[in-house]
């Protein structure tokens, strides 16, 4: 796959970037190796000054980076907006709570002492997708960074101008040299380069394919490994949901980035009792979106990321219709240029049917009838994906009770599953291992090492 900028509001090609050599790739390594060797040895204080520097940079740029988002991916702009201050956020809320998070815990043995100090483990490799282009480099990078290491970052071929303008925010920002590197490589090559000695840890988010061939390189030379993979998110509706809000939070839960968030509620369960009153005004809100130019601020959907993703989306429709599923609305292209699909609403989805297994990455919903909660825990936990679930009851006790049987790594209460700097984000079964974000992402690639302090005289 090349690396280059087609607006998927046109499908025109925009600009085209080289993919870096060997030797140059093998030139970046080494510099981030170098610039580890100095990094690790910095305070928190200097690590935090940087960070903050890059998200003053961020929250001043915020039009024109977000400008880029929407050209290279089709993001809404409002939204584009929204993830620059998502991102500055993080970078100030590592900058100011890494050190908390890092500090050294002393542990009581039996005999003698013990601490615990966590320390870095030098040069991670990153493999990021363009579905967030900012944030999901943010999460990955700001952790690692006051953590005390060094980061390549291996961004998604289709947004090259968001790569580049992340590496030039550090630039601006006088990072060392070494210490942020964009690689300029299609995914074959991230792959290969797990196998590098200089390289400690990879961090990939993206599709099962992607983070299997990862796991896989990383097994073969025992590197650490986080995956944050894809999901098949239930959004649950029992019959004591305020159906006002619920319908409203379903259409956000869908229709956010244009569909293509892996924790997108993407299988609306609805007990029997209100399945059509939510079905009716669901499908007239979906019905009533205007679809069109995502710089346009009175546009409600845009355009997948790329044509490609677009005929996989219709692709996916048209299999699950010829196996058995309805069409309650949409369900085609638009008649008109650009990587644009109908909102969508897809029902009588059952095992065996393309939509009923995998991830729908767009906007298409499948919606579920069930006969009781019990019926909805069942069909929610029927899915290879475990990422995120969330469930609207008005009681919140009932809601935390069904929360405990749902096997994701996420679940909301009343709300779609998002994301913020001091929440941990992840998933289990096949929508991967390892978390982001908070303290528990921020250990994740640091070496939690015990120093133990005995007496001479102490028992073996
Ligand atoms: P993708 O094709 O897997 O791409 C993600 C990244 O992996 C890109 O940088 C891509 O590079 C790279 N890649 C592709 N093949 C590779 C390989 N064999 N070895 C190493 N790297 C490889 O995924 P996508 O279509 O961009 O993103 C959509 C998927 O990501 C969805 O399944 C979504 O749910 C998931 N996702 C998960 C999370 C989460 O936190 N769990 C967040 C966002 C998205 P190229 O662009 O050069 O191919």
């Amino acid at each position: 796959m090349s690396i280059q900028t087609v607006n998927p509001n046109t499908n025109k090609t925009v600009k085209s970037f080289e993919e870096m050599t060997e030797k140059a790739v093998d030139a970046k390594v080494e510099k981030s190796q170098i610039a580890f060797t100095h990094w690790k040895e910095t305070s928190y204080q200097q690590r935090a000054d940087l960070l903050h520097k890059v998200a003053r940079l961020m929250r001043i740029k915020k039009l024109e980076l977000a400008k880029t988002i929407t050209l290279e991916m089709g993001k809404l702009l409002a939204q584009a907006e929204g993830e620059i201050d998502l991102s500055a956020d993080i970078f100030d809320y590592y900058a100011d709570h890494a050190e908390a998070f890092l500090g050294s815990k002393i542990l009581n043995p039996e005999h003698g002492s013990a601490i615990i100090k966590n320390s870095p483990i030098g040069v991670l490799l990153g493999v990021m997708p363009w579905n967030f282009p900012y944030y999901q480099v943010a999460r990955f990078v700001a952790p690692n960074i006051m953590v005390g290491n060094t980061i390549l970052l291996k961004h998604a071929s289709i947004v090259p101008q968001c790569a580049a303008a992340i590496e030039a925010l550090f630039e601006e920002a006088k990072a060392p040299e070494g210490l942020y590197t964009n690689l300029f490589i299609p995914g074959k090559r991230a792959s290969a380069l797990v196998a590098d000695k200089r390289i400690k840890g990879v961090s990939l988010t993206g599709s099962e394919a992607a983070g299997a061939s990862i796991a896989m390189e990383a097994g073969k030379h025992l590197k650490k490994v986080v995956l944050e993979l894809g999901g098949n998110d239930v959004f649950i509706i029992l019959e004591d949901a305020n159906m006002e809000k619920t319908v409203e939070w379903a259409v956000v839960g869908r229709m956010n980035n244009n569909g293509q968030c892996c924790v997108a509620s993407k299988r609306f369960i609805a007990v029997e009792a209100i399945a059509d009153e939510f079905i009716k005004k669901f499908k007239a809100k979906l019905s009533k979106m205007k679809v069109g130019d995502p710089m346009d601020p009175a546009t409600e959907l845009g355009p997948l990321s790329s044509e490609a993703a677009a005929v996989h989306l219709e692709d996916q429709v048209k299999r699950s219709v010829n196996q058995g599923a309805k069409v309650l609305l949409g369900g085609k292209r638009l008649n008109r240029d650009g990587a644009f699909m109908e909102p969508t609403i897809l029902s009588d989805l059952k095992p065996g049917i393309a939509a009923y297994h995998e991830e729908l990455f767009g906007p298409v919903a499948s919606f579920y009838v069930v006969k009781d909660e019990q019926a909805a825990i069942d069909l929610a936990n029927d899915s290879d994906f475990g990422l995120g679930a969330s469930i609207f009851t008005e009681d919140v006790e009932r809601g935390k009770k069904i929360a405990d049987q749902i096997d994701t790594g996420m679940v909301f209460i009343n709300h779609p599953t998002w994301t913020q700097a001091d929440l941990p984000f992840g998933g289990t079964k096949r929508s991967g291992f390892g978390r982001e974000l908070s303290e528990l992402g921020i250990k994740e690639f640091v070496n939690k090492k015990l120093i133990r302090i005995s007496g001479l005289n102490d028992p073996f």
